[in-house]
C-alpha cells in the first residue's frame, strides 16, 4: 500500500515508493524493500530488521510507538488539516518491557486487523507470564522447550523466564542477534545461546531453551530427553493458542497483538471517520464500531 503525501509516496511496510516507512521489523512488514534507499522507521527498526538505505525524516510525518515489538511505530501523516495514522501491528496493553501502543487522534486510519474477531481476547499479559512462571517452576525436575517467534516473543519470554523464574534460557543464534540489538537499546536480557560454552554448562543440568515454533513439537521434546536423559516438556506461547491445539504440554495465549476488544477501543479513540485495513478481515470490527455509533449505550 502506498500513500501520497506532499507530492511523493510513502510505500508502507514495503517497497515502491520514493520513501519507504517500515513499522516494525518482522519479516511481513518488509516486501520488496531491496531496492529501497529511503526509510522511515525506529533506528531500532533499521537495525533490527537490517533495512541498509538510510533513516530519513519528512516534514509533518511523525512516528509514535505502536507497543508489539522493539522499535514498532506508527506513522502519523499531517497534509492540508487532515490527520492519517497507519498503524502496522500495534499492542494496547503493555508488555514486560513496558511497550504499549500510543493513540493519536486523526481523521483517516489504516489499521491492523489481525485479531479483528471477537472470539479473540487476550488475557492480561502479566497473567500469562506468571502462569507460564508457574509452569516452568513447577515442573523443575524436566528440561522445558518453549516454542515462540524468534523476534520479539522470544525476548519477552527470555525476560518472564529471567524476572519469574529466575532462570537464564538457551536461545538460538538467530533470537540471540535479535537479543544483542534489544540490549543495545537498553534491555537486560540474561540467556546463553546453544553451541556456547556457556550453553553447554548450563545444558549439563536441568534447562529451559527457546525455540522456534516449528521445533516446538512432542516429537522434538522426545528427541531432546532421549540426547539429554531428563523428562523433556515442549509449550508454545502464541496468541493463536486461543483457536488452535498445539502439539506440545501447554499453550500459553501470550500475543503481541491487540485484540478486539484493543483494536475496537483504539479505533473509536481515534476518532477516525474512515477506516480501512490490512491483514486480515476488519469487517467484524466496523460492524461492531458503527452499533456503537447507532447504540451509545454499548459506549463504555
Ligand atoms: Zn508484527
Amino acid at each position: 500500500m502506498r500513500l501520497p503525501y506532499k507530492g511523493i509516496t510513502i510505500a508502507l511496510d514495503s517497497g515502491n515508493g520514493d520513501f519507504s516507512f517500515i513499522s516494525h521489523a518482522h519479516g511481513d512488514h518488509l516486501n520488496g524493500i531491496g531496492r529501497q534507499r529511503n526509510f522511515l522507521a525506529s533506528e531500532e527498526t533499521y537495525e533490527l530488521a537490517d533495512l541498509g538505505g538510510e533513516l530519513k525524516a519528512i516534514e509533518g510525518a511523525k512516528l509514535i510507538n505502536a507497543g508489539h515489538i522493539l522499535g514498532a511505530r506508527q506513522l502519523v501523516l499531517e497534509q492540508d488539516g487532515s490527520k492519517t495514522v497507519y498503524t502496522g501491528d500495534i499492542s494496547l496493553k503493555p508488555n514486560i518491557f513496558g511497550m504499549a501502543a500510543e493513540i493519536s487522534q486523526c481523521d483517516r486510519l489504516i489499521m491492523e486487523s489481525t485479531y479483528a474477531n471477537p472470539e479473540y481476547k487476550f488475557p492480561d499479559n502479566f497473567e500469562v507470564y506468571s502462569s507460564l512462571g508457574k509452569w516452568v517452576t513447577e515442573n523443575d525436575s524436566s528440561n522445558i522447550v518453549i516454542g515462540a517467534y524468534e523476534m520479539g516473543k522470544a525476548q519477552e519470554i527470555v525476560r518472564v523466564l529471567n524476572e519469574y523464574c529466575s532462570i537464564a534460557p538457551v536461545v538460538t543464534e538467530n533470537a540471540e542477534e535479535v537479543c544483542a540489538v534489544y540490549e543495545k537499546f537498553g534491555i537486560k536480557l540474561d540467556r546463553s545461546v546453544v553451541g556456547s560454552g556457556e550453553a553447554e554448562e548450563i545444558m549439563k543440568k536441568r534447562f529451559v531453551a527457546i525455540v522456534p515454533m516449528r521445533h516446538a513439537k512432542r516429537y522434538f521434546a522426545a528427541n531432546l530427553a532421549t540426547a539429554f536423559e531428563r523428562k523433556t516438556l515442549v509449550a508454545v506461547a502464541t496468541g493463536w493458542a486461543l483457536r488452535y491445539r498445539f502439539n506440545a504440554d501447554a499453550a500459553f495465549p501470550l500475543s503481541d497483538h491487540a485484540d478486539f476488544d484493543d483494536l475496537l477501543y483504539y479505533a473509536g479513540q481515534t476518532g477516525a471517520k474512515d477506516i480501512g485495513f490490512f491483514e486480515g478481515d476488519g469487517s467484524r470490527l466496523i460492524t461492531a464500531l458503527k452499533s456503537r455509533i447507532i447504540n451509545p449505550l454499548l459506549n463504555k
